[in-house]
């Protein structure tokens, strides 16, 4: 693709006519400007847009608890009893699984806690965990205090593993020589999918196969991943995995999480785990037996009864997942992504580099581009121009063309405005 990409306006103009996905963009609202126009919104790594059919999604249950009450968890158009089953399937297609592998429930943070409660069982012999060095905050405090938790050392058990001196992004061969050298004795590797920092896709894969030859248990956090990257958690046999779905799964702030606990563990009622009635057997659930029977797979590990209105939102998402498909999400993404690669090369700027790498089975959607000084007021004018990105201390811009809502003009509208701000503006504008 990089080499039949050009610089001027028409190009952009020319992909989303010929883009398969362009309607999509309709079915979402997308923020506006000051002067009432889309802005440019490459923030879904942080909240995806909100799909209209939402309103009418959340108004139904709404109306049901307003007519119903009670019975709509048995008697509602979509009966709340069993809600969370409803978002399955899709949910398990989105991320390679099997539907007895995958439940939605709770929030991220909140999973990966449950999850380390099962698959977190230090002893003597093995008792690290490993993770990767710029983790996501939550993701480190939760591993840490579930360390000390059990009684150890967070500084002998916590291992986080670097980026080489003078780079940006981890090697997967660094990472599989440190799980030959220490797997012994690690317990846990717990790594993010996608960093959200740097946007690097880790070879879960091959990741998880190292962890296995040495017996470690293998879970991965897929906050930047659900939605963004391909995914087959079941074939590369990782153990459990957690994400949210306000990211890229635009299913509003603060929405429920999504777990994955590989089948092979869903019969086994000896993990340990903090269980619930909701996790309980469905058949005698409401016989309200004292002793707990944990239903087979990933609902086995929940907990409470879910927040349906959550789910709604849920549910309007994926529908539209399903209709696009995530092989043609896919191939736009990587379309997209490189064409704000390519038009960011080409200003040819000594004022910025991108740390994402370069590779497209090594990245998502995102691109991370770390400024020289001054980089803040970069950033402010972009938002004074109508872009919605984020800005990461000290010195970092995280951009976010997702292929369901954004163009290939947004692209090129962004290196508009960016290129003004770096004083590169006449890079792009031969045919603009
Ligand atoms: C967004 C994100 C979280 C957020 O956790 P919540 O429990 O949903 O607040 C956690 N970990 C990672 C890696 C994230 O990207």
């Amino acid at each position: 693709m990089t080499n039949e990409y050009r610089t001027d306006a028409t190009f952009a103009q020319e992909m989303d006519q010929t883009d398969p996905l362009a309607s999509y963009r309709e079915k979402f609202s997308i923020p506006k400007t000051k002067e009432d126009k889309d802005c440019v919104y490459f923030c879904g790594n942080s909240l995806g847009l909100k799909p209209k059919a939402v309103n009418a999604a959340l108004m139904q249950e709404l109306d049901d608890w307003g007519n119903m009450a009670v019975e709509a968890h048995f008697r509602g158009k979509n009966p709340w009893r069993d809600y969370h089953e409803f978002v399955t399937k899709q949910m398990a297609h989105i991320v390679g699984a099997k539907q007895i592998e995958v439940v939605m429930m709770n929030s991220l943070s909140v999973n990966l806690h449950l999850m380390m409660v099962s698959f977190y069982r230090p002893t003597k012999d093995r008792y690290k965990i490993l993770i990767e060095g710029n983790a996501f905050p939550s993701d480190r405090y939760a591993v840490e205090s579930q360390i000390k938790f059990h009684g150890f050392d967070p500084l002998k058990s916590l291992v986080e593993i670097s980026p080489r001196e003078g780079e940006r992004t981890l090697r997967t061969e660094d990472i599989e020589s440190l799980i030959a050298e220490q797997g012994n004795e690690i317990s846990l590797i717990m790594i993010g999918g996608v960093n959200y920092y740097t946007g690097q896709l880790f070879a879960m894969e091959r990741i998880t196969k190292a962890g296995h030859e040495k017996g470690c248990l293998v879970g991965f956090d897929l906050a930047h991943a659900a939605g963004n990257a391909a995914l087959s958690l079941h074939d590369w046999d990782v153990d459990f995995a957690c994400w949210c779905s306000y990211k890229y799964l635009n299913s509003g702030p603060g929405s429920l999480s999504g777990c994955f606990v590989h089948e092979r563990h869903a019969h086994d009622s000896d993990l340990p785990r903090f269980a619930g009635w909701w996790g309980h057997d469905k058949e005698t659930r409401f016989q309200m037996e004292p002793h707990f029977k944990p239903i087979p797979g990933a609902e086995g590990w929940q907990i409470s009864n879910p927040p349906v209105l959550s789910l709604a939102a849920i549910k309007a998402s994926l529908d539209i997942f399903e209709e696009a498909g995530m092989e043609m999400l896919h191939n736009k993404s990587v379309a997209l992504t490189g064409y704000l690669e390519f038009l960011l090369d080409n200003l040819n700027s000594d004022d910025f580099t991108i740390m994402t790498p370069r590779a497209a089975d090594e990245r998502g959607c995102q691109i991370s581009i770390v400024l020289a000084e001054g980089g803040k007021n970069v950033f402010e004018a972009l938002q004074a121009g109508g872009v919605v990105c984020d800005w990461r201390e000290p010195d970092c811009i995280r951009l976010a063309p997702t292929p369901l809502y954004n163009s290939f003009t947004d692209v090129y509208k962004f290196v508009q405005i960016f290129a003004a701000q770096i004083g590169q503006s006449e890079q792009l504008s031969e045919a603009g």
